[in-house]
């Protein structure tokens, strides 16, 4: 069992690779931006409030994540956690370090999905996915075989995201790079980080994440 944490921008690839881990380990995928969105719709106080920092592609606060993530975590799962898309500020790093130690766990890995500006824009906006089995797909590069129609599940409950548009982008960008990329100096500093290139083939991507993994 191993704990890791997916690092990288808007769109460098931690939901398609989670979801792959999911399906060949075992691991348990923690999204806080799909526990967010769900909590978006449910019509809730918190809900409501968030929905509009998430479209503006600004973080969400700190107590609001960490509280969601406490919720899912009570003791080891499955084949081990997968953290994507948080932690994203230092102070959820900490958050989450308590809580694993708390749980009697530890965190095994954090993989750094490395990948240049210019290339998230097009994979951003191009983005789409099933609403039913969150299969990801991308306009240009992964259609479905049948349009309108998911491969996978056969729903045709097909969405983009309210915040895969070039203005929000911008804004998500500019949070990873002031709020969430000091954390791949922190992991360095503790021995913890590995880096990928997360511009590969999917193929190439899942073989070095499954290489970090099973060295941890
Ligand atoms: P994601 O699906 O990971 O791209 O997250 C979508 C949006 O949810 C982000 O742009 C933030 O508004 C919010 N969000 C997700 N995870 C976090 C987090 N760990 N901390 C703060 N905001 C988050």
């Amino acid at each position: 069992m191993v704990n890791i944490i997916l690092l990288g921008p808007p769109g460098a690839g931690k939901g398609t690779q989670a979801k792959r881990l999911v399906d060949e380990r075992n691991m348990v995928q923690l999204s806080t931006g799909d526990m967010l969105r769900e909590a978006k719709t449910s019509g809730t106080e918190m809900g409501n409030r968030v929905a509009e920092v998430m479209a503006r592609g600004e973080l969400v606060t700190d107590e609001i994540v960490i509280g969601l993530i406490e919720e899912k975590i009570t003791g080891p799962a499955g084949g081990g956690f997968i953290f994507d898309g948080f932690p994203r500020t230092l102070k959820q790093a900490d958050a989450l370090g308590a809580l694993l130690t708390r749980t009697g766990q530890t965190l095994d890995a954090v993989i750094e999905m490395q990948v240049d500006d210019a290339a998230l824009v097009a994979r951003i906006t191009g983005r789409f996915t099933c609403g039913t089995c969150g299969e990801v797909y991308h306009e240009v590069t992964k259609p479905t075989k049948a349009v309108g129609v998911c491969d996978v599940c056969g729903s045709t409950d097909l969405r983009k995201r309210a915040d895969d548009n070039e203005d929000a982008l911008k804004q998500r960008l500019m949070e990873y790079y002031k709020k969430t990329s000091p954390l791949i100096g922190y992991y360095f500093a503790k021995n913890q980080l590995s880096s990928v290139d997360g511009l590969a083939e999917m193929d190439t991507v899942s073989d070095a994440i499954a290489s970090v993994l099973d060295k941890a």
